[in-house]
This record gives C-alpha cells, structure tokens and sequence, in this order.
C-alpha cells in the first residue's frame, strides 16, 4: 500500500488548493481526480459561465447600447459554436496551468475514482493508498427534476455541452444559475421564459435584487413568470418540449433548463466504511476547523453544503493545509460577511444579511437602511435608461454596516473592496469620510443619506 502524508479526494477549487499549500510546506501529497482537472469551476461552472456571460454582455453593448453613443453597428454574425470551440481551448490552457502548479508544488497525481475502505484507506483503479491526513473535496452536481419527463431537462453541465444556441429556452429554477444562465441567453438573443415557484426569483437575497432583476429582464424582453410549479415535460413531434404546470399553464421551446440546486457527492464513496458522518441532505458534517467527525479526515467546498463558492472552497483547503502542515493551528476560514457576486444582466453584487433578515434577528428599531436607486451614467445618452440600485444596512447607534447590496452595470468590480471594509467592521460614518470618486457608480455608497 502506498503512504502519504496526505491524500487529497478531488481536483476541484479547494482540492487543488490545498493540495498545493501542503505541497509548499513539503508534504508528500497525492491528489485524485476523477474527471477533468479543476472540478466545476473550471470546466462547468465559473470560468465558461464567465465567457458567456461575457460574449453575451458584448452582445448587448453593441445592439442596444451603442447607438446611443452615435456608434452605429450591426453585429454581421454571431457565430455560438466558435464561441464555445474558443472558450474549451482556454479550459484546455487552464488544465496545463494547474497542472503545472501541481508539479511545482510536487503534489502527486492519480486519475481515477477514491473509494473510502476505512477512514485511512481509499483504492483508485484498484490500488490501494494510505495517509495519516484525508481531505473530501469531492463538490457537488446539479440536481434532477423529479417529475415526469424531469430527464428531458438539461441541467447547467447540458448548457456547457449546447454547441447551438437555442432559439427559445424555458429556464426552471430561482437561484444564480437560473438567473445567470437565463440572461445569458437572452442577451445572445435566445427567447428565454424563466418561470419561478414563488412570488419572486432569488429568495434568498434582498427583495430589492429580485424587484429590480425581474423589471430589468422583462425590459430586455425576456419572459418571466412567478408562481410557476413545473408537474410535468413532455417532448413534441418536431423535438420541441412543453412544460405542463400546476397552475395549468405550458411553456415551449426547444430546451428545457432546470438549475434548482445541487446535490453533494457522497453517495459513491464508501463513506459507509468511515466514522465520517453526513446530514440527512448527504453533505460532510464538518467543524469550524474543516474536521469532519472521524479523526485525520477533513472536508471542504461544496460537499460540505455551506456557502458553494470557489474562494469560499480554495480558502477553507487552504487554512486547512496551514492548520496541519504548517502548524497554524488556530487557522480557520470565517463563513460571516462572505462576498458574492451573480454574473446576471446587470450583475448583483452583495455581502452580509438582506434587510430582511436583519429586522429578524435584530429587531427593526435596530436597523437603519439606506438606499439609492438612479440612472448610471452608461445610460445617460440612451432611451433606455436601466436602474442601479444600491442598500447599506446597517446596526444599532454606531451604524455598522451588517448588509451591502446592489444591482446594476458595473457592481461586481465594485464589491471586493468594500467587501474588505465590512470584514473590518466599516460603519456607515466610515463609508460617509471616504471621499468619493466621480463620476462612478461606486460613488453612491459613500455618499448616500
Ligand atoms: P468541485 O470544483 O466540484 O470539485 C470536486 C472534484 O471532485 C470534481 O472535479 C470531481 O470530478 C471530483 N470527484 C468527485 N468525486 C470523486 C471521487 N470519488 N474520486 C475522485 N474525484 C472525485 N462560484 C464562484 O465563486 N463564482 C462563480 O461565478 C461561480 N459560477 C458557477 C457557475 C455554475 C454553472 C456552477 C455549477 C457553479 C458555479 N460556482 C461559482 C460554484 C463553484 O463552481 C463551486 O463552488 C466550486 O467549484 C466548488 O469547488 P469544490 O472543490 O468544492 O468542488
Ligand atoms: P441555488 O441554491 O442558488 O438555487 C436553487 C433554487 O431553485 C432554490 O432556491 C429554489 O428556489 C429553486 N428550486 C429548487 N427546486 C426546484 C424545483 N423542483 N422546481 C423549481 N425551482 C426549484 O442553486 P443553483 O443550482 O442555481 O446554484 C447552485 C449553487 O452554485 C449556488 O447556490 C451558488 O452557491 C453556486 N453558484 C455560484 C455562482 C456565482 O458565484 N456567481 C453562479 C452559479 C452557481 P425557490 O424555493 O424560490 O423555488
């Protein structure tokens, strides 16, 4: 049996990183990769989602925004399939890169799938390996639609496999790849019908994200619809499908998208044969330290079900290789005031609680909100004048700011740095002494009353 230091279970974001930070602290590292290098942010996930969202973004400047700038342009062809034949070329170059780090940080590699035998022991193509350290990083897949016909969707991996655009997509779903994957298409001009189970998209964020994303997509001719629960998807004559809802309504087109969330992936791993414990949805119980409950084995990333971001992952990986190979031992990765930014159109941008949840746990006497909503200065010469919203919401006398959230062109670019201000504890006096940059959007937050 082969003897590591530390057997790494999956290449994905937080594999990979904190394989190669116990490989800088000179440990014997040996990580297992099942698939493509790089998991679901390189492959299917952030890195092609970020291409399209970009293409469709240009798309978007060129037909309807720059004419009001006198820029008279006609966009002669778009050409989808090169678009995706160009954006697997750099996943391509992104694999060489990681793999390159890997051997820069002499981590070994096997490709295969890890089973569990006992807690110390997994068997890759039937081999078996040992090592006082275990990391599960083995993340997450999209979930399936549970009702009949549910198989005919595509999930968010079936989009990165389209090589045609769609002409008209219904999109099942209320979370960021609806949102993201929706926009997406419609900015390439695909006819998308998003249809919801609620009153609004995006539950989980600040009201004010979904009122404003929903009026902007129906502008942009998108169709949205709410109280929407799918029962059923059947395939037409001519290869189209219909999606039958409970409401009685049916929407067609020529792909069906559900993204409704993820499922870990645990099932396979013979976790059975472990004292690893998991929670009734199947996720890694885990401690704030990365431990899970058998001793020398430890889980991050998506797997763990906590916050499903690739820093979120790369982060935990990494605090945990400091923990064990560099004997940081109080090293570890802090979930509160997490930023995150959904690559819709505009794009939302937030951090903290929604004001919502604030009045619930603090009390609405407690809470101070402050909001701006205007036109950017991008639209100042077009008829079409899409809003920017803005929220600062804030805590008790001294106004610690708990919440920030926006939506609008531009405000992904715009929250890192005020992400560094809110982990610091920024207060709203804080954002008032900063002087502002104009003519900016970002100006906003530092000068709203
Ligand atoms: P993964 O990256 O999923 O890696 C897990 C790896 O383990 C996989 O490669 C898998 O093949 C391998 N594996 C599984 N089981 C085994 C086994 N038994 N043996 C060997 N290998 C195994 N996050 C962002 O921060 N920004 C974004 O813009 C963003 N966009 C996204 C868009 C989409 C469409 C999706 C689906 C996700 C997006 N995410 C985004 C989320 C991000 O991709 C994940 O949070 C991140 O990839 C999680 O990393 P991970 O290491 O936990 O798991
Ligand atoms: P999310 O968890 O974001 O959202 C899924 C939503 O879909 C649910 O909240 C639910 O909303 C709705 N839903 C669930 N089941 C059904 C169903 N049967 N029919 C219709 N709607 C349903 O999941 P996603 O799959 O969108 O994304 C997974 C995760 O990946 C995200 O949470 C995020 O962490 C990560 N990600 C990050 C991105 C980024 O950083 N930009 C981009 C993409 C993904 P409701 O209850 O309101 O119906």
């Amino acid at each position: 049996m082969k003897e590591y230091d530390y057997i790494v279970v999956g290449g994905g974001s937080g594999g990979i990183a904190s394989a190669n930070r116990a490989g800088m602290h000179g440990a014997k590292v040996l990580l297992i990769e099942a698939n493509k290098i790089g998991g679901t942010c390189v492959n299917v996930g952030c890195v092609p989602k970020k291409v399209m969202w970009q293409a469709s973004t240009m798309l978007e400047t060129i037909e309807r925004d720059a004419p009001s700038y006198g820029v008279q342009a006609e966009v002669e062809k778009f050409d989808f399939n090169e678009l995706v034949a160009r954006r697997e070329k750099y996943i391509d170059f992104l694999h060489g890169a990681y793999y390159r780090g890997l051997d820069s940080n002499h981590v070994e590699r096997i490709e295969g799938y890890a089973t569990f035998k006992s807690d110390h022991v997994v068997t890759v193509n039937g081999e078996e390996y040992t090592a006082p350290h275990i990391l599960i990083a083995t993340g997450g897949r999209p979930s399936q639609m549970k009702i009949p016909g549910g198989e005919l969707a595509i999930d968010s991996n079936g989009f990165f496999e389209l090589t045609e655009q769609p002409k008209e997509v219904v999109v099942l779903g209320a979370g960021y790849i609806a949102a993201e994957l929706s926009g997406v298409l419609q900015g390439m001009g695909t006819q998308v019908h998003w249809a919801f189970r609620y009153d609004h998209p995006l539950r989980t964020f600040d009201k004010m994200i979904a009122e404003n994303l929903v009026e902007i997509y129906r502008d942009n001719h998108m169709k949205l619809y709410d109280h929407h629960v799918a029962k059923e998807i059947k395939q037409n004559a001519d290869g189209t499908y219909t999606v039958y809802f409970e409401n009685g309504n049916t929407l067609s087109g020529d792909k069906v998208l559900f993204a409704g969330g993820r499922l870990p992936n645990t099932d396979k791993l013979g976790l059975e044969n472990t004292s690893v414990t998991l929670n009734e949805k199947g996720f890694v119980i885990v401690d704030k330290f990365q431990n899970t409950t058998s001793d020398g084995v430890y889980s991050v990333g998506d797997v763990i079900g906590k916050i499903d971001l690739t820093p979120v992952a790369i982060a935990a990986g990494r605090r945990l290789s400091e923990r064990v190979f560099n004997g940081k031992s109080e090293e570890f990765l802090d979930y509160e005031n997490v930023p995150t930014v959904i690559f819709t159109h505009p794009t939302i941008a937030t951090i903290g609680i929604s004001e919502e949840e604030a009045i619930e746990r603090h009390g609405k006497e407690q809470i101070k909100v402050y909001r701006s909503r205007f036109t950017p200065m991008y639209f100042a010469l077009s008829d079409y004048r899409q809003k920017c919203e803005m929220k600062l919401v804030c805590l008790g006398e001294e106004e610690k700011i708990i919440g920030l959230h926006a939506i609008g062109v531009g405000v992904d670019e715009m929250l890192q740095g005020f992400a560094v201000a809110i982990k610091m504890g920024a207060t709203k006096k804080d954002f008032d002494d900063t002087v502002a940059i104009h003519p900016t959007g970002s100006e906003e937050f530092v000068t709203m009353r």
